[in-house]
């Protein structure tokens, strides 16, 4: 489903990425840990455009996302992403932040995506708020809000980066619960998270990042209990 083949960028003389190559299968789910400054959100937003590269292929459902006959806009509207601060639009209710990239992206009809943006909200347990204005929900609220709105596009896969670093630590559970629930309906997902304990009960596979470089990867529980790389294990008795 996702395909990063050799991928490096460079901003200036400094190198960001060096030479990553990973596989995201459909339905798996990946997690990319590593230290700050590695490099996991400078990759994970090459996935869907967000960062230009400069060599190497990045296919998504086979479509190139590199390359200059590739319909960006179109690619990255099957894309879902949710980052670190919630970025719903402030000036609109929950309802309206549901269906406004559905009605102006996906030209649906407002009956139509208000109906699917519903049943996301719902999904995420939050169908009693949708005349609110984020401003009036919790953090962890906001973030599954944004989830239901990546959510009613269709997304093909999901890309979340350090969903839920910005949250109190009492809001993580019921985002991490939410990102679960997609894991185990078949979502495909690649995760930049430091949350250990979700990667060791979600994640198929982890990759571990340190200078730009995908130093390691493999399936959760074997990067856990036996990390391969000095790095990793270095990283890891810090962090968990
Ligand atoms: P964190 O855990 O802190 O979020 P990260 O692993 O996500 O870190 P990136 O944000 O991908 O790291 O950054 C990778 C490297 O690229 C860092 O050395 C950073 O300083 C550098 N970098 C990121 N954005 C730019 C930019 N616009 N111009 C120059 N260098 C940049
Ligand atoms: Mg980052």
């Amino acid at each position: 489903m996702i395909e990063i083949d050799n991928v490096s960028k460079w901003y200036g003389a400094a190198r960001v990425l060096d030479g990553c190559s990973t596989r995201v299968a459909r339905g798996e789910v990946v997690v990319v840990c590593g230290p700050s400054g590695s490099g996991k959100s400078t990759l994970i937003k090459t996935v869907n455009g967000l960062e230009p590269f400069q060599e190497g292929a990045i296919r998504v459902d086979g479509v190139s996302v590199g390359a200059p006959q590739t319909d960006l806009p179109a690619l990255r509207a099957r894309i879902g992403m949710v980052f670190q601060n919630f970025e719903l639009f402030p000036h609109l209710s929950v309802r309206d932040n549901l269906t406004l990239a559905q009605v102006k992206v996906r030209k649906r009809g407002r009956a139509e995506a208000s109906a699917k943006g519903l049943h996301y909200l719902e999904r995420v347990g939050l169908l009693a708020h949708q005349d609110k204005f984020p401003h009036q929900l919790s953090g962890g609220q906001q973030q599954r809000v944004a989830i239901a709105r990546a959510l009613a596009m269709d997304p093909v896969a999901m890309l979340f980066d350090e969903p839920t670093s910005a949250l109190d630590p009492e809001m993580v559970g019921e985002v991490l619960e939410v990102m679960g629930g997609l894991a185990q309906d078949g979502m495909t997902m690649m995760v930049v998270t430091h949350e250990m304990g979700f990667a060791r009960r979600v994640a198929d596979r982890v990759v571990f990042m340190d200078g730009g470089r995908i130093v390691e990867e493999g399936a959760a529980a074997a990067f856990f209990d036996a990390p391969a790389s000095s790095r990793a294990r270095e990283f890891l008795a810090r962090i968990v």
